[in-house]
């Protein structure tokens, strides 16, 4: 796509994007050899990517966004089955009939229809290929000694647009497998604790596989206050921080 229909399709969403939105939204484009990503953070652990005429969502939830202002997604994906993730009705409120999502194992039983995805698993879908990687806490359990998101069990997906590849971490820490990710331009790595990262975590995962934009996610703006502390000197990477929400919130 030109850059000037993509710019017409931004321009239309615009309004739609900020009306009722929990906070003013914003929008980047991201050049890649086969046209320009438009990357919306939507708060959370929501995100929309506008490629290609088409819209991809990530784990619409329902406190965060303003389901019946976005445009309907093409696709959908979904990282893994805690609440703020899984949003049956947010899920609906952003589908049409042709809506094709992707999810886990064990998202499948309350989405019917969804093409499931496990760590390791490849798909090609609207020309973007899909990479499921592993999505998994380290250190962090709860009280029974399970860890908040067990290996295995959710996603992360890697969004390969031509020559641009966009991690979205999901629920998780900062894995050996996450750490040997390699070619990542832009990455989507989660805070707020105890269910995700330290903004120490999110250090050591950066200075392992190296994207050239990190967005911090899924976080409050304490986090992001730490993360910047850490990061103040570093020129390696370009951090974004969008539409933080308040510490808390979901899981
Ligand atoms: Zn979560
Ligand atoms: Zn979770």
């Amino acid at each position: 796509m030109n850059h000037v229909t993509f710019s017409a399709i931004l321009l239309a969403l615009a309004p739609s994007l900020g009306a009722g939105a929990p906070g003013p939204l914003r929008t980047d484009t991201l050049r890649t050899s086969v046209g320009d990503l438009g990357i919306t953070p939507l708060g959370h652990g929501s995100l929309m990517f506008l490629f290609a005429r088409k819209v991809i969502l990530v784990d619409p939830y329902g406190a965060v966004i303003d389901a019946a202002s976005l445009p309907k997604a093409d696709l959908v994906l979904i990282t893994h089955e805690h609440r703020d993730h899984l949003d049956p009705a947010a899920l609906a409120a952003v589908s049409r009939p042709e809506t094709v999502v992707v999810a886990t194992r064990a998202c499948a039983e309350r989405l019917p229809g969804c093409r499931v995805m496990a760590n390791g698993d490849t798909l090609t879908l609207l020309g973007v290929r899909i990479e499921a990687v592993p999505a998994y806490n380290l250190l962090h359990k709860r009280d029974n000694g399970q860890p908040f998101h067990p290996r295995g069990v959710g996603n992360g997906y890697i969004l390969t647009f031509g020559d641009t590849r966009v991690y979205v971490a999901g629920d998780t820490e900062n894995t050996p497998e996450m750490k040997a990710l390699t070619h990542i331009e832009c990455a989507f790595l989660p805070m707020n604790l105890p269910y995700t990262m330290t903004a120490e975590m999110v250090v050591d995962a950066i200075r392992a596989f190296r994207p050239r934009i990190l967005y911090p996610y899924h976080c409050g703006a304490e986090d992001c206050a730490r993360l910047a502390e850490l990061l103040r000197e570093d020129t390696t990477v370009e951090v974004r921080f969008r539409v933080p929400v308040p510490p808390g919130q979901g899981k």
